[in-house]
């Protein structure tokens, strides 16, 4: 059939302190049975092992920034993680292929923020959409983050083969492991297989016009000092509250003094990956975001 999906990557460890992930192909290698659909080839791989083995988010660099069409091209990048991105551009794409390695890919992670069952979407796929909003219809607790930050040319593992995306569970701290949130996403993980193999034999029983989603917005940093250091914390009606509705007035942050520092645009936004642990670095402390239904018939 059209379109039909004939590999699939499962991919854990990218960030080597996201245990749920590393656990999780640890399972599937164990025993493939559990991912087996008859219409489709999945493996499951570990993609940053260096950073597994220090329970580290990386060795030299985050692996999960290093898969930009410039960066795999460039001999002159030897970083841990370069040259492991170009290993792993070998194995399932190259990247821009249309006779990549791989057709589909899950990369599992997790995050420190609330954020309960996430899928995070850089494609423009139509089949990818498909299968974002049938795991949303079985899932309804599911939640679908579109980032649009750099679509062109992501540099996320899930940009490598032509279809894909990032599932994110949380909160749960780094190098943790927890049942529930392994029992979480694997349910994303066989979901999404369902609707594969669903798709490739012709018996999806349904078409999605369209999905609720959480648009990209901006990034927001913590409020610092002159030299840099952080002056405020996430506010605690903030802290627990992912995918959080924040209207202008509403706290953000408050200061070491107690002090809110509250919301300034005069638009709605929703509050994603806030106090994510491995963004400290990065310099943000919260993604906002706007809650819309999005047609599917592009
Ligand atoms: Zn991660």
């Amino acid at each position: 059939m059209q379109n039909s999906i004939k590999k699939i990557a499962i991919t854990g460890g990218t960030h080597g302190n996201e245990l749920t992930g590393v656990y999780l192909i640890n399972k599937f290698t164990t025993n493939p049975k559990i991912i087996h659909r008859d219409s489709f080839k999945t493996i499951s791989m570990h993609t940053n092992l260096g950073a597994m083995k220090q329970c580290t988010r990386y060795v030299d660099k985050d692996l999960n920034r290093t898969f930009s069409k410039a960066a795999l091209a460039d001999d002159t990048l030897t970083s841990y993680e370069d040259k492991l991105a170009k290993e792993i551009n070998q194995k399932i794409g190259p990247k821009g292929s249309k006779d990549s390695n791989i057709d589909f890919i899950m990369d599992l992670h997790t995050t420190t923020s609330s954020m309960g069952l996430s899928i995070c979407i850089s494609s423009t796929d139509k089949l990818t959409w498909q299968a974002a909003a049938y795991a949303k219809d079985k899932l309804p607790e599911l939640n679908i983050f579109r980032w649009q930050g750099d679509t062109d040319d992501a540099a996320f593992v899930s940009s490598i083969p032509p279809r894909g995306f990032t599932i994110e569970v949380g909160p749960i701290p780094q190098g943790v492991l927890r049942a529930d949130v392994f029992i979480g996403t694997e349910n994303i993980v066989h979901t999404v297989l369902d609707f594969f193999e669903l798709h490739n034999t012709g018996k999806l029983d349904k078409h999605y016009d369209s999905v609720e989603i959480y648009d990209y917005k901006k990034l927001v940093d913590f409020p610092r000092n002159e030299s840099g250091d952080i002056v405020a914390m996430i506010h605690p009606d903030l802290q627990d509250d992912g995918y959080k509705k924040i209207d202008k007035g509403d706290p953000l942050f408050m200061t070491l003094d107690g002090e809110s520092v509250n919301y300034q645009d005069e638009d709605t936004a929703h509050a994603l990956f806030v106090n994510e642990a491995a963004y400290y670095e990065k310099g943000f402390a919260m993604c906002l975001t706007e809650k819309k239904l999005i047609s599917l018939e592009f």
